[in-house]
């Protein structure tokens, strides 16, 4: 099995998620006491937030490929960043390292692919909704992306900075992504991503009309496919 190289801590929730479903997965295609083989750097995410909300994306990026770039050195054969939005520095990241790079949107578009929808919903925080470079990178598969309006954007990003990233989980709040989902399925979303990774922390299956994508999950299996 190749040693997988995980840049985490963005938040620590969603990292802890991570570690457990790649140990599961390897568990179940293995079977016994087979276990994922990885490296863990685990960033403190006041710094990375700090960083996000100046616009300092470039420092962002130098912070990210220096852990990259240790976790090359610890033994990692493929790399994953634990967070959809950091994928706005992915190129910055992959390109300090010689192991493949294993990108969240790649692998959720074939998900979602795969499940026939094509017009799809994503929730994640306002920097992945709003920007280009994760709608463009899932479009670029073929995906129409439909993202909540402005008054649902702003629910879904204070969410996950204020309560998800600080282990907080709270029953109003899965009330109204619930309601955030409902209007994008009303507006023809036929699946919706959850495209931050504490998402799946508060809502799931259950609390949607139509098929959810859960990024970690989905990180996760293609991460355990590729290192087996
Ligand atoms: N984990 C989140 C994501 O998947 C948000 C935290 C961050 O800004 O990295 O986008």
């Amino acid at each position: 099995m190749k040693t997988i190289g995980l840049l985490g801590g963005m938040s620590w929730e969603s990292t802890a998620t991570y570690y457990r479903l790649l140990n599961e997965l390897t568990r179940e295609r293995l079977g016994g006491l087979h276990s994922a083989t990885c490296v863990l750097y685990s960033v403190d995410f006041a710094e990375v937030e700090r960083l996000q909300a100046a616009g300092e994306w470039e420092a962002a990026g130098r912070l990210l490929a220096d852990a990259a770039r240790a976790v090359e050195a610890a033994g990692a054969e493929l790399l994953l960043i634990c967070t959809n939005t950091m994928h706005k520095v992915a190129d910055q990241v992959a390109g300090a390292v010689s192991v493949p790079l294993l990108h969240l949107a790649d692998a959720t578009a074939g998900a979602v692919l795969a499940a026939g929808v094509t017009r799809v919903g994503l929730l994640g925080t306002a920097f992945t909704m709003e920007q280009d470079f994760y709608r463009d990178r899932l479009a670029s598969h073929g995906l129409d992306v439909l993202v909540p309006d402005a008054p649902g954007r702003a629910l879904v990003h204070r969410v996950i900075y204020e309560e998800l990233c600080v282990g907080v989980v709270r029953e109003e709040s899965r009330a109204a992504y619930r309601g955030v989902i409902a209007d994008l399925v009303a507006a023809g979303a036929e699946g919706v991503i959850l495209g931050c990774t504490e998402i799946e922390l508060l809502v799931g299956a259950d609390d949607s009309p139509v098929p959810v994508f859960p990024t970690t999950r989905i990180h996760a299996e293609a991460a355990v496919t590729a290192a087996l």
